[in-house]
């Protein structure tokens, strides 16, 4: 009979994860199968009791209220369990054997309730398997408090009694806990039962400490007129008896079986105490034969009962007739449930089935889709671009420094400079000799600068940083933007592979750049080509030059005061001595004369470039011969050589094999690498996926409770 206890608590505990998932719903959680849920005040003996049932301690103990949060607890008997063990479904730490880490567990998640809180209605979820106990599910409620402590909030006793109120309504059984040494009528249990069920029809009533009054009175509390209760009271004494019988451990119940477990010794302890006072000898005889009788014998309810064994045995019938009497209403809202679901998938997700895999799947396809659109676009010459215009801006700050900078020191020719040797401006360059040893010396060593300049790492480096740049975009842009995990595993990828190509990338760039650390011969037409891109270039660096002096006379109040500035500065600052002066007689603040420099450096820089250009333009730079009087375009030719020799090594030693070993690095990390929890957990970090998944579990786990509570009922039918 008592299959029906374990089927529906297989139900329940699939409604349970139904309505603990994301889909669950508000008409779900109503959708409760009953319970048996026990109350009583402090110190009642209430956790005495259940752990009597149970047959361990487990629960917490101590003064400080330690049951802050309701403890659902599913009791599950397995014949077949080699051990007794207890399972935190919610916590997903394993099977238990050992019962007072269970209670240190039950205490750590209570006392993780902050004392001004000091109740929470987030239940603990506890399951409990062992071949000694019957299938039952039983919720244990902070206790109710007659005064708030000191240290607990006024609202304290309130708030218990709400949360006690919840799970005390139909169609759960209440089970009240009362003290035979406190009056029946201050028994806060029994008067909290009463508001809910005035007829005492689904109300059990447990005295305890029935050893601690004179039997008659025991008697008289059992028989209680003042609240009769259809299912009665029991009488039990389930304290853990202090001395324990000297014939070791083991207890014969009267089943046959045998049991280490407390619930056995309390029921030893319980028995020798009643037969030893006759008070209560026609309640044993009423009861059974003996109070280890197995439940079967026992099927008319009795007004008044004894001891602990009863107590479970009425317990496992009551919920048992309780479970059959709501399993039409049940089923009803199951199917009622699933029909909502299913028209619900049906109308957002068109009936399509989705896997946490198969998302996965999808999503790497796309991203690989994107790699490669991204590959096809970035090859060779996309590399080249990127370096010739990193040599470019040397090569134009080559010019700069060795060349277009020295405008001012033209008057000064034949002056020593700092580092000793003689200044020329480039103005004069035009008129030069033809073997000029100066400019020679200029020229190489700019060459000289640009060669050595570490274009092996530079190139790399570049590359290495466009791959890992347009990968970071790929990543934030594409099928993977909301999942951080896979991302951090493909960034991964993506490092490892161009770091281990790194060194030897620059090392071979390097090395195939070296030719040109000591020679560049020059083609007739690499001289022309390079003439045109060295005049675009400096064409370019003009029309900067140009925009940011406007923008500086803008920022002045206009060309006439930047003027004025300027020739000011010219005049008479080559220091800073004058700026006292400039402030007093003209005005000039100290931000007005530093713009003033800028403009002046500005519009000297354009005048220089637009010489050269014009340079680049005579009939001189039209020969590769006079590479002297015209620097750009032998630079120019250098940086297209170093370009064109780099891209080379890059594109085959670090595009290509990167290309080649990332979507094969994607496939073993990703594709097969990942755990199913981590593919579970992956899918999830979707809100939709999120939202599509948990609705197509929430109907398949529905259709499961639903088949199994039809079977139920297909079982009852046969029966009766
Ligand atoms: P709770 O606060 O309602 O959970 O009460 P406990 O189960 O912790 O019991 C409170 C105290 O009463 C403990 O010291 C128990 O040992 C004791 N106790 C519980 N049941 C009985 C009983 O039937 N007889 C006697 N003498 N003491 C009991």
């Amino acid at each position: 009979m008592m299959l029906l206890t374990k089927k529906m608590i297989e139900i329940r505990g699939i409604l349970q994860e139904i309505a603990s998932s994301g889909a669950g719903s508000s008409s779900l959680t109503r959708l409760q199968l009953p319970s048996i849920v026990v109350i009583g005040s402090q110190s009642s003996g209430k956790s005495s009791v259940l752990e009597a049932i149970v047959g361990h301690e487990f629960l917490p103990k101590g003064n400080n209220m330690v049951t802050r949060r309701p403890i659902e607890l599913t009791l599950v008997n397995s014949p077949d369990a080699a051990a007794e063990y207890g399972e935190f479904p919610a916590l997903k730490l394993g099977k238990i054997t050992d019962f007072s880490q269970i209670q240190r567990t039950l205490t750590d998640l209570n006392l993780a309730i902050p004392d001004s809180e000091a109740v929470s209605s987030d239940p603990i979820r506890l399951n409990i398997y062992s071949p000694h106990i019957p299938d039952l599910t039983l919720i244990d409620l902070p206790g109710y408090i007659q005064l708030a402590a000191a240290d607990q909030p006024e609202s304290l006793k309130s708030k218990i009694s709400a949360l006690c109120d919840k799970y005390i309504a139909a169609p759960n059984i209440i089970l009240a806990i009362s003290a035979a040494d406190v009056d029946l009528a201050n028994s806060t249990a029994l008067r909290a039962s009463r508001r809910v069920d005035p007829r005492g029809e689904r109300t059990i009533g447990v005295i305890t400490k029935m050893d601690l009054v004179d039997p008659k009175r025991a008697l008289e509390i059992l028989q209680n007129i003042n609240y009769p209760l259809q299912m009665g009271y029991v009488g039990v004494i389930s304290r853990i008896p202090t001395s324990r019988p000297s014939n070791g451990l083991l207890f014969r119940l009267g089943s046959g079986r045998e049991s280490t477990d407390i619930g056995a010794v309390i029921a030893r302890n319980e028995e020798g105490y009643f037969e030893s006072h006759p008070e209560f000898s026609r309640l044993l005889e009423q009861s059974s034969t003996s109070l280890l009788a197995p439940a079967s014998t026992l099927d008319k309810e009795q007004p008044a009962s004894l001891g602990v064994i009863n107590l479970r045995n009425k317990l496992m019938r009551t919920l048992e007739k309780t479970m059959a009497k709501n399993l039409q209403p049940t089923c009803d809202a199951i199917h009622q449930e699933l029909e909502e679901t299913v028209y619900q998938f049906k109308v957002e997700y068109n009936d399509r089935p989705l896997t946490a895999e198969s998302y996965l799947a999808q999503s790497l396809d796309a991203f690989k889709l994107s790699f490669k659109e991204f590959a096809s676009k970035f090859g060779r010459e996309q590399v080249k671009a990127l370096l010739r215009s990193e040599l470019d801006q040397r090569v134009l700050d080559l010019l700069a420094q060795r060349y277009w900078n020295r405008l001012e020191e033209s008057k000064a020719v034949g002056e020593p400079s700092t580092a000793g040797s003689i200044i020329r401006a480039v103005s004069d360059l035009p008129n030069a000799g033809n073997n000029d040893v100066y400019w020679l010396r200029q020229l190489d060593a700019c060459v000289s600068s640009l060669t050595k300049s570490g274009v092996g790492r530079t190139s790399t480096t570049l590359v290495s940083n466009a791959l890992s740049g347009e990968m970071e975009h790929l990543l934030n842009s594409g099928s993977f933007k909301s999942h951080p995990f896979v991302k951090t595993v493909i960034q991964d990828a993506t490092n490892e592979i161009l770091n281990s190509r790194f060194y030897s990338t620059a090392d071979q760039v390097e090395n195939c750049i070296k030719p040109y650390k000591y020679e560049v011969e020059v083609e007739d037409r690499e001289w022309s080509r390079s003439r045109e891109h060295a005049f675009a270039l400096l064409k370019e660096e003009l029309r900067q030059c140009e925009h940011a002096y406007g923008a500086l006379q803008k920022s002045v109040g206009g060309n006439k005061k930047l003027m004025q500035v300027e020739s000011f500065v010219e005049k008479h600052m080559k220091g800073q001595a004058k700026v006292e002066e400039a402030n007093e007689v003209y005005g000039f603040s100290q931000a007005l004369l530093e713009k003033g420099r800028e403009g002046l450096f500005l519009s000297k820089r354009a005048d220089i470039l637009r010489l050269r250009m014009q340079a680049l333009k005579s009939k001189q730079c039209r020969s590769k011969e006079n590479k002297y009087y015209c620097p750009e375009i032998f630079l120019d030719v250098v940086a297209d050589k170093l370009t064109q020799t780099a891209v080379l090594f890059l594109n085959v030693e670090l595009l290509s094999d990167f290309y080649y070993h990332l979507p094969r690095e994607l496939d073993s990390r990703v594709g097969h690498g990942l755990s199913a929890t981590q593919i579970e957990q992956f899918a999830r970090e979707d809100l939709k996926v999120r939202r599509h998944l948990e609705l197509q579990e929430k109907k398949q786990k529905l259709e499961l409770a639903s088949e199994k509570i039809e079977g139920v009922i297909a079982m009852q039918k046969t029966r009766h």
